[in-house]
């Protein structure tokens, strides 16, 4: 079936011709939500592990790291093209000298065709900017930054150590460079409605975002959400609610934004809820029926 979005894995197929994987890397950073810098306890979902990291096995160099992903995606996918994911913790947090030898280290792997580096708004210093612009001109590029909401009460509420503010600041200044960014969204955070969630993407078309990964409020395994969860304080939503809000979200998206995940990727072995997010193509599945349903698509419902 056609997508009705702006399909990530469809824009790879477009630039590079042949199917193209990412393979997630653990460079053994850290983070100043961590590390005591702005705090120890890190944002109620992740608690301490790196969101986005449960079970990426840490230890061993990143050519070793990426060499490992590409037999499996190989067998797996056939995939003939990759691009090394710095996903776990905070991957521009480092000097960068630091960051340039890990980079290149992930690029001079055979069949490694691009780059995406996971960071925080407040782990951009103009001198890591100045190195992240010179490999958006070299190789495929995107930044992704945490966002998980526009909303200063939630971002305090989940303990993301920064607001709205430096994550807006941080955009421009990539926008500014030709860096492009994919924003990380949480839908069902604590104490938003829906109306406020949906807000968000008019938030991200005013940014002149690039990308943007959205999920759902999901819960892992020895996190301070998990406590919320266990004492009844939080609140998950059903796979078709979910369904119907990504829906919602995306015909309110531009459509030129690349939509690089609508659903969760928490593993098996440390989800704790939502149990049927583990079934992803269901869950895309869905999403795709219920625009064809509806007839509509990414940006159908934005104005003129
Ligand atoms: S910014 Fe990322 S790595 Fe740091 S505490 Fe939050 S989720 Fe964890």
């Amino acid at each position: 079936m056609q997508k009705r979005y702006n399909s990530f894995s469809e824009e790879l197929k477009r630039v590079f011709g042949c199917r193209v994987q990412r393979i997630s890397v653990d460079a053994g950073f850290s983070c100043p939500n961590l590390d005591g810098t702005l705090g120890t306890g890190g944002c109620i979902f992740c608690g301490g592990k790196g969101s986005g990291s449960f079970g990426i096995l840490r230890g061993g160099s990143v050519a070793d790291q990426v060499e490992a992903g590409k037999e499996v995606m190989v067998r797996k996918y056939k995939a003939r093209l990759f691009i090394a994911y710095f996903q776990a913790y905070s991957n521009t947090y480092a000097e960068p000298e630091r960051l340039r030898k890990l980079y290149d280290e992930a690029l001079q792997v055979k069949d490694v065709a691009g780059l995406i580096v996971g960071t925080r708004p407040d782990c951009l210093s103009s001198e890591v900017l100045d190195l992240l612009a010179e490999y958006s001109l070299k190789t495929y590029f995107w930044l992704e930054m945490g966002l998980q909401s526009p909303l200063d009460r939630t971002l305090e509420l989940i303990h993301r150590g920064h607001d709205f503010a430096a994550f807006e600041s941080s955009v421009r200044k990539c926008r500014e460079k030709g860096i492009r960014v994919c924003a990380h969204v949480i839908l069902g955070l604590p104490g938003e409605n829906r109306g406020e969630m949906l807000a968000t993407a008019a938030v991200l078309n005013r940014m002149g975002i690039n990308g943007v990964k959205i999920h759902m409020l999901h819960v892992m395994k020895d996190t301070p959400l998990e406590d919320m969860y266990r004492q009844g304080i939080v609140r998950l939503f059903d796979r078709d609610e979910y369904v119907g809000l990504v829906c919602d979200f995306l015909e309110r998206l531009r459509p030129e934004i690349s939509v690089q995940r609508l659903t969760g990727d928490g593993g098996r072995d440390f989800l704790i809820a939502p149990l049927w997010s583990l079934n992803k193509f269901e869950v895309l599945n869905a999403i795709d029926y219920e625009l064809e349903r509806r007839g509509s698509c990414q940006g159908s419902g934005l104005q003129g």
